[in-house]
């Protein structure tokens, strides 16, 4: 997951990096009440979206003043930043400053190692430094086990070829850094500008932090940050129930059990000439209830036009199963609308097959074969166009 600069910068200042004050905006007077209360001569109003680039778009501007402030949110709300609306902006202090420098952590998953690059030159985009300028790049290797301790922070501001007062400077910073990725189980931080100040002091101006997902059953406090505003509302709803579902952008529903089995579906429902409009694995235990929440957010997928419910049975046996589906179709009631192909194979075939055509189903319809299933889900999908 992805911070915004905000974000970023709560997370710097709990860990200790030096930051400056700042209140997040989203409207133009509340970005001159921000101005009002930060109360510095000089604030700087910046667009809070997931992306690089914002000074060169015009979303970063300076400001002398709580109507300066209001002006310039006024501008930078609502601004496209490459493809990104901005909704909110940072109103932060504004800095003196005498030098821009660059820093990140990165895990380097390729060499399994971690990666500390460092640069006199910062503000620029690093893509560029990297490019144009590889010297003036230093990268330095960071043992997770031993982490960025001072000798290292030192070892890093020689590589990048500080003076002896400004590398002092700024190795203080970088093992504070460190605790932040350490700590909040990061797999990117990055400050660019890290900024000299006119004073002489080394502070964090703009964070980028992407935190590793797989460490959320331990770090309670960042599920508050994810933004749920860019996660598909579907996709949203079937998290909240527990459903291992990714929204595509096809017409055919497809519901099946195990990932393999899944991918195999997708591919065949794209052979018979349809685009799958989900992946859903529903894993093995398919109950009537997982079956009818996985057939609630496939239904209420507006561009669903059928649905292919490809199951092997296995531990859950398909008479299992098959009174799952009727069990789901019934507690749907009118919302089930879409036609449902049912492939069933494996443990309690017969008695699957036997309890879904005795039913009789309007919606139902059972297909032996997974390849057959997919013709008729997708003939059916291509039929029931609107
Ligand atoms: P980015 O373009 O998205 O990386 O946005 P940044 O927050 O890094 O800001 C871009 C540039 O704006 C920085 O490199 C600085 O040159 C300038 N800037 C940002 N904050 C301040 C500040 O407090 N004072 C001054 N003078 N310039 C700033
Ligand atoms: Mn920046």
């Amino acid at each position: 997951m992805d911070l915004y600069e905000y974000q970023a910068r709560d997370l710097f200042e709990k860990h200790g990096v030096p930051v400056l004050g700042g209140i997040v905006a989203d409207t133009p007077d509340a970005a001159a009440e921000a101005a009002e209360k930060l109360a510095t001569p000089l604030v700087v109003v910046k667009a809070q979206v997931k992306t690089g680039g914002r000074g060169k778009a015009g979303g970063v501007k300076l400001a002398r003043s709580p109507q300066e402030a209001r002006a310039a949110a006024a501008e930078i709300l609502g601004m496209d930043i490459k493809g990104h609306t901005v909704k909110r902006v940072l109103v932060a202090e504004g800095a003196d400053i005498a030098a821009e420098y660059y820093f990140s952590i990165v895990l380097d998953r390729a060499e399994r190692r971690l990666l500390a690059m460092c640069s006199r030159e910062g503000g620029v985009e690093i893509e560029q430094l990297a490019s144009e300028h590889p010297e003036a790049l230093a990268h330095i290797t960071v043992d997770p086990s031993i982490g960025l301790d001072e000798a290292k922070a030192q070892e890093i501001v020689s590589a990048a070829g500080f003076s002896d007062e400004d590398g002092e400077r700024v190795a203080r910073v970088l093992p504070e850094l460190w605790r932040v990725y350490r700590d909040e189980d990061a797999t990117l931080v990055e400050v660019n500008p890290l900024v000299l100040t006119g004073d002489g002091r080394v502070l964090a101006l703009d964070g980028k932090v992407s935190l590793d997902d797989n460490a959320r059953f331990r770090q309670d406090h960042h599920a508050e940050l994810a933004d749920d505003s860019a996660v598909d509302p579907l996709e949203l709803r079937a998290r909240e129930l527990g459903l291992n579902y990714v929204k595509l952008d096809g017409t055919v529903g497809v519901i099946g059990n195990g990932a393999g089995l899944v991918m195999s579906t997708l591919d065949v429902v794209s052979y018979a000439g349809q685009k799958p409009a989900n992946f859903l694995d529903i894993g093995g235990g398919a109950s009537a209830q997982v079956m009818a929440n996985g057939l609630e957010v496939i239904l209420s997928d507006p561009q669903v036009r059928s649905v292919f419910v490809n199951i092997f049975g296995g531990i859950t046996a398909c008479d299992q199963v098959a009174n799952g589906i009727l069990g789901a179709l019934a507690e749907l009631g009118e919302s089930a609308h879409s036609p449902l192909v049912v492939r069933l194979d494996g443990n309690g075939v017969e008695e699957g097959r036997r309890i879904l055509s005795e039913a009789g189903h309007p919606l139902v319809h059972v297909v032996e074969t997974m390849d057959d299933a997919a013709v008729l889900a997708a003939r059916l999908a291509a039929g029931n166009e609107a």
